[in-house]
Protein backbone atom coordinates (compact mmCIF):
# COMPACT_ATOMS: atom_id res chain seq x y z
CA UNK A 1 0.00 0.00 0.00
CA UNK A 2 1.52 3.53 -0.89
CA UNK A 3 -0.10 6.47 0.95
CA UNK A 4 0.91 8.82 -2.16
CA UNK A 5 -2.01 7.08 -3.66
CA UNK A 6 -4.24 8.26 -1.36
CA UNK A 7 -5.68 11.80 -1.23
CA UNK A 8 -8.72 13.82 0.25
CA UNK A 9 -11.02 13.96 2.74
CA UNK A 10 -14.24 12.25 2.90
CA UNK A 11 -17.82 13.05 4.65
CA UNK A 12 -20.48 9.88 4.49
CA UNK A 13 -23.71 12.07 4.16
CA UNK A 14 -26.44 10.58 6.41
CA UNK A 15 -29.78 10.47 5.06
CA UNK A 16 -33.05 9.95 6.48
CA UNK A 17 -36.55 10.11 5.30
CA UNK A 18 -34.95 12.65 2.02
CA UNK A 19 -32.94 14.78 4.82
CA UNK A 20 -29.55 15.21 5.52
CA UNK A 21 -28.51 14.18 9.50
CA UNK A 22 -27.04 17.42 11.10
CA UNK A 23 -23.88 15.55 12.22
CA UNK A 24 -22.81 15.27 8.51
CA UNK A 25 -22.80 18.80 8.19
CA UNK A 26 -21.06 19.40 10.75
CA UNK A 27 -18.72 16.65 9.68
CA UNK A 28 -18.15 19.13 6.28
CA UNK A 29 -16.99 21.73 8.27
CA UNK A 30 -14.38 19.72 10.57
CA UNK A 31 -13.62 17.79 7.00
CA UNK A 32 -13.00 21.05 5.35
CA UNK A 33 -11.11 22.48 7.79
CA UNK A 34 -8.99 19.10 7.69
CA UNK A 35 -8.42 19.38 4.03
CA UNK A 36 -7.55 22.74 3.68
CA UNK A 37 -4.97 22.06 5.60
CA UNK A 38 -3.73 19.14 3.70
CA UNK A 39 -4.21 21.16 0.51
CA UNK A 40 -6.91 18.44 -0.71
CA UNK A 41 -10.22 18.19 -1.66
CA UNK A 42 -13.11 18.21 0.57
CA UNK A 43 -15.80 15.22 -0.23
CA UNK A 44 -19.10 13.75 0.50
CA UNK A 45 -20.49 10.40 -0.24
CA UNK A 46 -24.48 10.08 -0.55
CA UNK A 47 -26.01 6.54 -0.78
CA UNK A 48 -29.57 5.56 -1.07
CA UNK A 49 -32.68 6.18 -3.53
CA UNK A 50 -33.81 9.68 -4.79
CA UNK A 51 -31.19 11.62 -3.32
CA UNK A 52 -29.15 13.04 -5.67
CA UNK A 53 -30.63 16.94 -5.23
CA UNK A 54 -29.17 16.66 -1.54
CA UNK A 55 -25.74 16.88 -3.45
CA UNK A 56 -26.41 20.84 -3.26
CA UNK A 57 -26.55 21.23 0.10
CA UNK A 58 -23.10 19.01 0.53
CA UNK A 59 -21.84 21.36 -1.46
CA UNK A 60 -23.07 24.56 -0.19
CA UNK A 61 -21.35 22.97 3.57
CA UNK A 62 -18.02 23.08 1.90
CA UNK A 63 -17.46 20.03 -0.29
CA UNK A 64 -16.03 20.25 -3.67
CA UNK A 65 -17.17 17.01 -4.40
CA UNK A 66 -20.19 14.41 -4.21
CA UNK A 67 -20.16 10.91 -4.70
CA UNK A 68 -23.33 9.35 -5.39
CA UNK A 69 -25.01 6.12 -5.04
CA UNK A 70 -28.47 6.39 -6.07
CA UNK A 71 -30.17 3.29 -6.39
CA UNK A 72 -33.38 1.94 -5.38
CA UNK A 73 -31.51 -1.00 -3.50
CA UNK A 74 -30.39 2.18 -1.47
CA UNK A 75 -33.78 3.19 -0.03
CA UNK A 76 -33.53 1.63 3.16
CA UNK A 77 -30.25 1.72 5.34
CA UNK A 78 -28.33 -2.22 5.28
CA UNK A 79 -25.02 -2.59 6.48
CA UNK A 80 -24.00 -5.28 3.67
CA UNK A 81 -25.44 -2.88 1.01
CA UNK A 82 -24.06 0.55 1.98
CA UNK A 83 -20.98 -1.34 3.37
CA UNK A 84 -20.44 -2.46 -1.17
CA UNK A 85 -21.21 0.97 -2.44
CA UNK A 86 -18.26 2.47 0.14
CA UNK A 87 -16.08 -0.38 -0.27
CA UNK A 88 -16.63 -0.29 -4.31
CA UNK A 89 -15.94 4.33 -3.67
CA UNK A 90 -12.99 4.47 -1.87
CA UNK A 91 -11.26 1.04 -3.79
CA UNK A 92 -11.93 3.21 -6.79
CA UNK A 93 -10.69 6.59 -5.52
CA UNK A 94 -8.81 6.37 -2.51
CA UNK A 95 -9.36 8.81 0.15
CA UNK A 96 -6.65 9.18 2.89
CA UNK A 97 -9.84 10.05 5.28
CA UNK A 98 -13.68 9.33 5.96
CA UNK A 99 -15.54 10.60 8.63
CA UNK A 100 -18.92 9.33 9.91
CA UNK A 101 -21.56 10.52 12.14
CA UNK A 102 -21.11 8.54 15.92
CA UNK A 103 -25.04 7.57 14.76
CA UNK A 104 -26.37 3.92 14.92
CA UNK A 105 -26.00 3.94 11.28
CA UNK A 106 -22.67 5.73 11.01
CA UNK A 107 -21.32 3.77 14.21
CA UNK A 108 -22.50 0.26 12.43
CA UNK A 109 -21.12 1.31 8.27
CA UNK A 110 -17.93 2.51 9.39
CA UNK A 111 -17.14 -0.69 11.85
CA UNK A 112 -17.89 -3.04 8.77
CA UNK A 113 -16.18 -1.18 6.40
CA UNK A 114 -12.85 -0.96 8.82
CA UNK A 115 -13.19 -4.65 9.28
CA UNK A 116 -13.32 -4.97 5.09
CA UNK A 117 -10.96 -3.03 4.27
CA UNK A 118 -9.41 -3.25 6.82
CA UNK A 119 -8.56 -0.33 8.23
CA UNK A 120 -8.03 1.58 11.87
CA UNK A 121 -11.42 3.27 13.26
CA UNK A 122 -11.04 5.56 16.21
CA UNK A 123 -14.71 5.71 17.57
CA UNK A 124 -16.62 8.35 19.33
CA UNK A 125 -13.91 11.46 18.56
CA UNK A 126 -14.43 14.62 20.25
CA UNK A 127 -11.39 16.73 18.30
CA UNK A 128 -9.77 16.29 14.74
CA UNK A 129 -6.71 17.48 13.46
CA UNK A 130 -4.41 16.21 10.66
CA UNK A 131 -0.28 16.61 10.80
CA UNK A 132 0.22 18.78 7.11
CA UNK A 133 3.17 16.93 5.84
CA UNK A 134 2.35 13.36 7.18
CA UNK A 135 -1.36 13.50 6.50
CA UNK A 136 -1.58 11.37 9.91
CA UNK A 137 -5.10 11.95 11.15
CA UNK A 138 -4.85 13.09 15.08
CA UNK A 139 -8.65 11.58 16.51
CA UNK A 140 -9.16 12.16 20.18
CA UNK A 141 -11.49 11.01 22.36
CA UNK A 142 -11.20 10.43 26.20
CA UNK A 143 -10.06 7.35 27.46
CA UNK A 144 -9.94 5.61 30.95
CA UNK A 145 -12.77 6.68 32.06
CA UNK A 146 -12.15 10.06 30.62
CA UNK A 147 -9.60 11.01 33.09
CA UNK A 148 -7.52 11.81 29.51
CA UNK A 149 -7.74 12.47 26.62
CA UNK A 150 -6.08 10.17 24.05
CA UNK A 151 -5.04 11.05 20.58
CA UNK A 152 -5.56 7.83 18.46
CA UNK A 153 -3.42 7.35 15.00
CA UNK A 154 -3.86 4.87 11.94
CA UNK A 155 -0.02 4.67 11.15
CA UNK A 156 -0.14 1.54 9.06
CA UNK A 157 -3.46 1.55 6.99
CA UNK A 158 -5.32 3.91 4.66
CA UNK A 159 -8.06 5.45 4.44
CA UNK A 160 -7.75 6.63 8.30
CA UNK A 161 -11.32 6.73 9.56
CA UNK A 162 -13.44 8.17 12.81
CA UNK A 163 -16.83 8.39 13.97
CA UNK A 164 -17.51 11.86 15.58
CA UNK A 165 -20.42 12.47 17.89
CA UNK A 166 -23.36 15.10 16.86
CA UNK A 167 -22.95 18.46 17.74
CA UNK A 168 -19.53 18.47 18.52
CA UNK A 169 -18.22 19.66 15.46
CA UNK A 170 -19.15 23.21 13.86
CA UNK A 171 -21.21 23.03 10.43
CA UNK A 172 -19.79 25.82 8.15
CA UNK A 173 -22.15 28.81 7.30
CA UNK A 174 -23.79 27.44 4.18
CA UNK A 175 -22.86 29.25 0.67
CA UNK A 176 -25.88 29.78 -1.44
CA UNK A 177 -25.14 28.47 -5.02
CA UNK A 178 -21.58 26.78 -3.95
CA UNK A 179 -20.87 24.45 -6.57
CA UNK A 180 -19.01 21.35 -7.05
CA UNK A 181 -18.06 18.09 -9.20
CA UNK A 182 -20.78 15.54 -8.72
CA UNK A 183 -19.54 11.86 -9.65
CA UNK A 184 -22.59 9.34 -9.99
CA UNK A 185 -21.59 5.89 -9.12
CA UNK A 186 -23.37 2.72 -9.55
CA UNK A 187 -22.86 -0.72 -8.42
CA UNK A 188 -24.27 -3.93 -9.51
CA UNK A 189 -26.28 -5.64 -6.29
CA UNK A 190 -29.70 -7.18 -6.73
CA UNK A 191 -32.44 -7.66 -4.05
CA UNK A 192 -31.71 -11.51 -4.29
CA UNK A 193 -28.06 -10.96 -3.11
CA UNK A 194 -29.22 -9.44 0.13
CA UNK A 195 -29.09 -11.42 3.46
CA UNK A 196 -30.92 -8.84 4.81
CA UNK A 197 -34.92 -7.98 4.05
CA UNK A 198 -36.43 -4.67 6.29
CA UNK A 199 -39.79 -6.51 6.24
CA UNK A 200 -41.39 -3.65 8.45
CA UNK A 201 -40.57 0.00 10.21
CA UNK A 202 -42.90 0.34 12.96
CA UNK A 203 -42.25 3.91 14.19
CA UNK A 204 -41.76 4.84 18.04
CA UNK A 205 -44.93 5.73 19.50
CA UNK A 206 -43.91 7.37 22.37
CA UNK A 207 -42.41 10.75 22.23
CA UNK A 208 -39.08 11.26 23.84
CA UNK A 209 -37.58 14.37 24.83
CA UNK A 210 -34.60 15.49 22.67
CA UNK A 211 -32.31 17.11 24.94
CA UNK A 212 -30.00 17.80 22.12
CA UNK A 213 -32.82 20.04 20.69
CA UNK A 214 -33.62 22.17 23.44
CA UNK A 215 -32.85 26.09 23.65
CA UNK A 216 -32.85 25.60 27.07
CA UNK A 217 -31.33 22.53 29.43
CA UNK A 218 -32.21 22.60 33.41
CA UNK A 219 -29.55 19.95 34.66
CA UNK A 220 -29.40 18.71 37.81
CA UNK A 221 -27.11 16.60 39.91
CA UNK A 222 -26.54 14.54 43.10
CA UNK A 223 -25.99 17.27 45.26
CA UNK A 224 -30.18 18.11 44.80
CA UNK A 225 -30.09 15.00 47.59
CA UNK A 226 -33.16 13.12 46.62
CA UNK A 227 -35.61 12.69 44.35
CA UNK A 228 -37.65 15.06 46.03
CA UNK A 229 -34.82 17.37 45.93
CA UNK A 230 -34.45 16.88 42.71
CA UNK A 231 -38.11 18.46 41.82
CA UNK A 232 -36.50 21.64 41.73
CA UNK A 233 -34.77 21.44 38.87
CA UNK A 234 -38.58 19.83 37.07
CA UNK A 235 -40.13 23.09 38.39
CA UNK A 236 -37.27 25.72 37.15
CA UNK A 237 -37.24 23.50 33.32
CA UNK A 238 -40.86 24.16 33.72
CA UNK A 239 -40.87 27.68 34.36
CA UNK A 240 -38.10 28.55 31.26
CA UNK A 241 -40.07 25.87 28.89
CA UNK A 242 -36.46 23.96 29.56
CA UNK A 243 -35.74 20.64 29.05
CA UNK A 244 -34.44 18.59 32.11
CA UNK A 245 -31.09 17.11 32.20
CA UNK A 246 -29.17 15.14 34.89
CA UNK A 247 -25.86 14.12 35.69
CA UNK A 248 -24.96 9.94 34.99
CA UNK A 249 -24.93 9.60 39.30
CA UNK A 250 -28.52 11.33 39.15
CA UNK A 251 -29.47 8.50 36.80
CA UNK A 252 -27.77 5.71 38.32
CA UNK A 253 -29.76 6.74 41.95
CA UNK A 254 -33.39 6.19 39.72
CA UNK A 255 -34.38 9.87 39.90
CA UNK A 256 -34.82 10.06 36.37
CA UNK A 257 -34.56 8.50 32.76
CA UNK A 258 -31.26 7.48 30.53
CA UNK A 259 -32.17 9.56 27.64
CA UNK A 260 -31.62 12.61 30.23
CA UNK A 261 -28.54 11.74 31.41
CA UNK A 262 -25.71 14.62 29.76
CA UNK A 263 -22.23 13.49 29.37
CA UNK A 264 -19.56 11.21 28.06
CA UNK A 265 -22.08 8.00 28.44
CA UNK A 266 -25.16 10.06 27.85
CA UNK A 267 -25.93 13.00 25.36
CA UNK A 268 -24.10 15.50 24.28
CA UNK A 269 -26.03 18.88 24.15
CA UNK A 270 -25.42 22.50 23.06
CA UNK A 271 -28.51 24.49 23.80
CA UNK A 272 -28.27 28.23 24.08
CA UNK A 273 -28.66 28.29 27.97
CA UNK A 274 -27.69 25.30 30.03
CA UNK A 275 -28.07 25.42 34.05
CA UNK A 276 -25.90 22.72 36.20
CA UNK A 277 -27.29 22.63 39.48
CA UNK A 278 -25.72 20.70 42.48
CA UNK A 279 -23.72 19.07 39.30
CA UNK A 280 -19.89 18.68 40.24
CA UNK A 281 -18.32 19.32 37.10
CA UNK A 282 -16.80 15.86 36.45
CA UNK A 283 -15.02 15.77 32.60
CA UNK A 284 -17.07 12.85 31.84
CA UNK A 285 -20.17 15.28 32.38
CA UNK A 286 -18.20 18.43 31.00
CA UNK A 287 -17.66 16.55 27.72
CA UNK A 288 -21.29 16.30 27.12
CA UNK A 289 -22.50 20.33 27.40
CA UNK A 290 -19.37 22.21 27.40
CA UNK A 291 -20.19 23.96 23.88
CA UNK A 292 -23.53 25.32 25.58
CA UNK A 293 -24.11 29.23 24.47
CA UNK A 294 -24.14 30.20 28.22
CA UNK A 295 -23.40 27.86 31.27
CA UNK A 296 -24.74 28.87 34.68
CA UNK A 297 -23.62 26.68 37.13
CA UNK A 298 -25.01 26.72 40.63
CA UNK A 299 -23.53 24.87 43.80
CA UNK A 300 -22.68 25.53 47.14
CA UNK A 301 -18.84 24.65 47.07
CA UNK A 302 -16.85 27.37 45.44
CA UNK A 303 -13.75 25.29 44.66
CA UNK A 304 -16.46 22.68 42.32
CA UNK A 305 -14.52 21.89 39.02
CA UNK A 306 -18.05 22.87 37.29
CA UNK A 307 -16.82 26.31 37.94
CA UNK A 308 -13.85 26.45 35.56
CA UNK A 309 -16.15 25.29 32.50
CA UNK A 310 -19.08 27.79 33.28
CA UNK A 311 -19.91 31.60 32.04
CA UNK A 312 -21.54 32.45 35.00
CA UNK A 313 -21.47 30.76 38.55
CA UNK A 314 -23.10 30.65 41.77
CA UNK A 315 -21.95 29.87 44.78
CA UNK A 316 -24.90 28.96 47.20
CA UNK A 317 -27.20 26.13 48.73
CA UNK A 318 -29.33 25.22 45.60
CA UNK A 319 -32.23 24.95 47.77
CA UNK A 320 -32.32 28.51 48.47
CA UNK A 321 -31.12 30.23 45.08
CA UNK A 322 -33.11 27.83 42.44
CA UNK A 323 -36.87 28.58 44.01
CA UNK A 324 -35.56 32.44 43.84
CA UNK A 325 -35.23 32.08 39.84
CA UNK A 326 -38.03 30.19 39.64
CA UNK A 327 -40.21 33.07 41.29
CA UNK A 328 -38.07 35.95 39.45
CA UNK A 329 -38.16 34.11 35.83
CA UNK A 330 -41.76 33.30 36.46
CA UNK A 331 -42.91 36.66 36.98
CA UNK A 332 -41.24 38.14 33.88
CA UNK A 333 -42.48 35.28 31.87
CA UNK A 334 -45.53 34.83 32.39
P1 LIG B 1 -21.26 14.75 42.62
O1 LIG B 1 -19.91 14.58 42.01
O2 LIG B 1 -21.57 14.02 43.88
O3 LIG B 1 -21.46 16.31 42.86
C1 LIG B 1 -22.48 16.89 43.56
C2 LIG B 1 -22.20 18.38 43.63
O4 LIG B 1 -23.28 19.03 44.25
C3 LIG B 1 -20.95 18.74 44.45
O5 LIG B 1 -20.10 19.57 43.68
C4 LIG B 1 -21.51 19.50 45.67
O6 LIG B 1 -20.66 20.56 46.07
C5 LIG B 1 -22.80 20.05 45.12
N1 LIG B 1 -23.84 20.26 46.13
C6 LIG B 1 -24.16 19.47 47.19
N2 LIG B 1 -25.21 19.99 47.85
C7 LIG B 1 -25.55 21.14 47.20
C8 LIG B 1 -26.55 22.11 47.39
N3 LIG B 1 -27.45 22.02 48.39
N4 LIG B 1 -26.60 23.17 46.54
C9 LIG B 1 -25.73 23.31 45.52
N5 LIG B 1 -24.74 22.39 45.28
C10 LIG B 1 -24.67 21.32 46.10
N6 LIG B 1 -21.23 11.62 34.58
C11 LIG B 1 -22.12 12.33 33.88
O7 LIG B 1 -22.71 13.30 34.40
N7 LIG B 1 -22.40 11.99 32.58
C12 LIG B 1 -21.79 10.97 31.94
O8 LIG B 1 -22.11 10.70 30.77
C13 LIG B 1 -20.81 10.21 32.66
N8 LIG B 1 -20.15 9.18 32.08
C14 LIG B 1 -19.18 8.54 32.78
C15 LIG B 1 -18.42 7.54 32.15
C16 LIG B 1 -17.43 6.89 32.83
C17 LIG B 1 -16.64 5.83 32.14
C18 LIG B 1 -17.17 7.23 34.20
C19 LIG B 1 -16.07 6.55 34.95
C20 LIG B 1 -17.91 8.19 34.83
C21 LIG B 1 -18.93 8.85 34.14
N9 LIG B 1 -19.69 9.85 34.76
C22 LIG B 1 -20.57 10.56 34.03
C23 LIG B 1 -19.64 10.08 36.22
C24 LIG B 1 -18.80 11.29 36.62
O9 LIG B 1 -17.45 10.89 36.74
C25 LIG B 1 -19.28 11.85 37.95
O10 LIG B 1 -19.24 10.82 38.91
C26 LIG B 1 -20.68 12.42 37.92
O11 LIG B 1 -20.82 13.33 36.84
C27 LIG B 1 -20.95 13.14 39.23
O12 LIG B 1 -22.29 13.52 39.28
P2 LIG B 1 -22.74 14.79 40.13
O13 LIG B 1 -21.96 15.98 39.71
O14 LIG B 1 -24.22 14.84 40.04
O15 LIG B 1 -22.42 14.34 41.63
Amino acid sequence: MSFEDYSGVWVFIEENEGKIAPVSLELLGAGRTLADKRGVELAGIIIGENVTGLSDTVFEYGADKVYVYDQPIFQLYRTESFMKALLHCSEKYKPEIILYGATSTGKDLASAVATDLPTGLTADTTELDVEEDTGLLLASRPAFGGNIMATILCKKYRPQMATVRPKVMKALQPEKGRAGQLIAEQIDIKEDDMRTKVLKIVRETTKKIRIDEADIVVAGGKGLGSEQGFELVHQLAKTLGAVVGASRDVVEAGWIEHHHQVGQTGVTVTPKIYFAIGISGAIQHIVGMKNSGMIIAINKDPDAAIFNSCHYGIVGDAFEIVPLLVKEFHKALH
